[in-house]
C-alpha cells in the first residue's frame, strides 16, 4: 500500500459538485481508498484571465503503480471535463498526481513529485492541511516553501467537501 496525494481543481461550472462528484469517484476507483480531504480553497487563476479556481487535495492509499494512478486520474477527467465552450477553455476539472509514497518518477506523461507543487499556494496549503510535516523527494519538507507563495491570494471555503 503506498500513501499518494491527489490534487483537485475546477474554474468552471459547478466547482463545488464538480470536487464533489471528483472525490466520489476517486473513492470508488478499484484499488484505490480515500483517506483523507483538505477543505475547499478558492484562488484566482495564475497567469490568465478567467473565473476563480476551487481547489482540494486528498490523500488516498492505493495498491495501484503511479501510472495507472494517473490512468485513473484522466478517465475521471475526462467524465467531468467534457463542458469544452471553446478552444483551450478552463478545464472543468483537473486531476494531478502530486506524490506517491516517496518515490520520483520522470517519464513523459508523468512527473512526481509534480513539478509546480511547490510553487502554487493553492497545492502546498491544501497538502500541508492534511499533513504540516509532509515532505517530498528534492523538496524537502514542503512547510519551508510557503513563505515563498505567501503573496498568492487564497482562501479557504468553510464549508467543507463532501
Ligand atoms: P496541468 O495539470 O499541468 O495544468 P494537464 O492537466 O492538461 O495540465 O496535464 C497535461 C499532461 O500532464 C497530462 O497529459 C499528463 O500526462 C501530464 N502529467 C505529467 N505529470 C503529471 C502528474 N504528476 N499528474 C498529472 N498529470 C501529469
Ligand atoms: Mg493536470
Amino acid at each position: 500500500m503506498i500513501t499518494a496525494y491527489v490534487g483537485l481543481g475546477a474554474n468552471l461550472g459547478d466547482l463545488r459538485r464538480t470536487l464533489e462528484a471528483a472525490l466520489a469517484d476517486l473513492a470508488d476507483e478499484p484499488g484505490l481508498t480515500l483517506e483523507a480531504v483538505s477543505g475547499a480553497w478558492r484562488s484566482a487563476p495564475v497567469g490568465c484571465e478567467g473565473p476563480d479556481y476551487l481547489n482540494a487535495v486528498a490523500r488516498v492509499r492505493t495498491t495501484l503503480s503511479p501510472l495507472a494512478v494517473l490512468a485513473a486520474l484522466q478517465a475521471i477527467e475526462l467524465r467531468h471535463g467534457r463542458e469544452r465552450p471553446f478552444v483551450n477553455a478552463p478545464r472543468t476539472l483537473d486531476l494531478d498526481l502530486l506524490l506517491y509514497g516517496d518515490e520520483s518518477i520522470a517519464l513523459d506523461r508523468l512527473v512526481v513529485p509534480h513539478p509546480r507543487l511547490h510553487q502554487r499556494a493553492f497545492v502546498l496549503r491544501p497538502l500541508l492541511e492534511l499533513d504540516p510535516a509532509l515532505s517530498a523527494p528534492g523538496l524537502g519538507a514542503l512547510l519551508a516553501h510557503l513563505p515563498a507563495v505567501a503573496d498568492q491570494a487564497l482562501t479557504r471555503e468553510d464549508a467543507p467537501l463532501r
